[in-house]
């Protein structure tokens, strides 16, 4: 039996037929809206609340009012996983300025729309994470903090979906986004990291890096597992030359990466680092969250 997913949409969870949203909505007219993506492991949601902050901190940046609170947001969270009966999956909310006129004026909008729908997800295929990704540096560049904000989550993401086309059509999975400056900023969706020496480097986040969620946990990991850890304007020589890559993301987890514009990472195969970071990932994933 073919069972339709429940998708929850401004209060009601319906039919995926019947989730639908205005032709007349900025989220779609203007890319004006903000979303979350979020994993769910073995019925637990998780990091959960720094989803939702972060969601919270991005409304705030655009002025968008929110009508729901933090703990109401995490309940259609729950509700919606709970409705489709899924206990590993990933979430994406998303909520939109709401319908207004044709003009940019976000004010006329009459409300915020949100929604939320509730899946499975395999974002690279499993022997990625056994042999490595390749990555190609994109020329499209992530936005400066004078354009809009890297920071917020916002639905304008044509700029990484240009350099999404730019991997597909070197036939690689993901590629490196430099800033204004030619420095590394991240890739197109997910976090990078490089170890040298031992050290563990993440771009800043004011090099134009998302202030990843799954970023914070690989700092909690390092602290743990008593890993040096540092943030730091990288160059793509860096990158180049350093003994381990990898990259991280909600949907992509904590994936390695062994070779970057022809040129291979350390031995051209996954290093110690991100092996001993991935099994710390999963004792995460499967041992906190909230529960739903
Ligand atoms: N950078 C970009 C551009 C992203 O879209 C994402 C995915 N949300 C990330 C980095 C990784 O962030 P997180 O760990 O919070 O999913």
């Amino acid at each position: 039996m073919n069972v339709s997913p429940k998708i929850w949409l401004d209060g009601e969870l319906v039919d995926e037929s019947e989730a639908k949203v205005s032709v007349f909505d900025h989220g779609l007219l203007y890319g004006d809206g903000i979303f979350e993506g979020v994993r769910f492991y073995n019925g637990r949601v998780f990091r959960l609340e720094e989803h939702v902050e972060r969601l919270f901190l991005s409304a705030r940046a655009i002025l968008l009012k929110m009508p729901w609170t933090e703990q109401e947001v995490c309940d259609v969270v729950c509700d919606t996983i709970r409705a489709n009966g899924l206990t590993d999956g990933y979430v994406r909310l998303v909520v939109t300025r709401g319908s207004g006129g044709l003009g940019l004026n976000p004010y006329l909008c009459e409300k915020p729309s949100m929604f939320c729908i509730a899946a499975s997800i395999q974002l690279y295929p499993e022997e990625y994470y056994e042999n490595g990704l390749e990555l190609i540096t994109c020329s499209t560049r992530r936005p400066s903090h004078a354009t809009l904000s890297p920071q917020v989550k916002s639905l304008n993401y044509l700029n990484n979906v240009m350099a999404k086309i730019e991997c597909v059509k070197a036939g690689v999975m993901e590629g490196l986004m430099l800033n204004e400056a030619g420095t590394v900023s991240e890739c197109t969706g997910d976090t990078v990291f490089i170890v040298k020496n031992g050290v563990i480097i993440t771009p800043k986040i004011s090099d134009g890096a998302l202030d990843g969620i799954t970023r914070s946990v690989i700092f909690d990991l390092c602290e743990k597992l008593d890993i040096n850890i540092i943030e730091d304007t990288l160059t793509r020589y860096d990158v180049y030359t350093a003994d381990e890559v990898f990259l991280t993301g909600t949907a992509a987890e904590v994936i390695p990466v062994v070779k970057v514009d022809d040129r291979p990472i350390g031995d051209g195969v996954p290093g110690g680092v991100y092996k001993e970071l991935l099994a710390g990932f999963h004792k995460e994933t499967a041992t906190t969250g909230m529960q739903i």
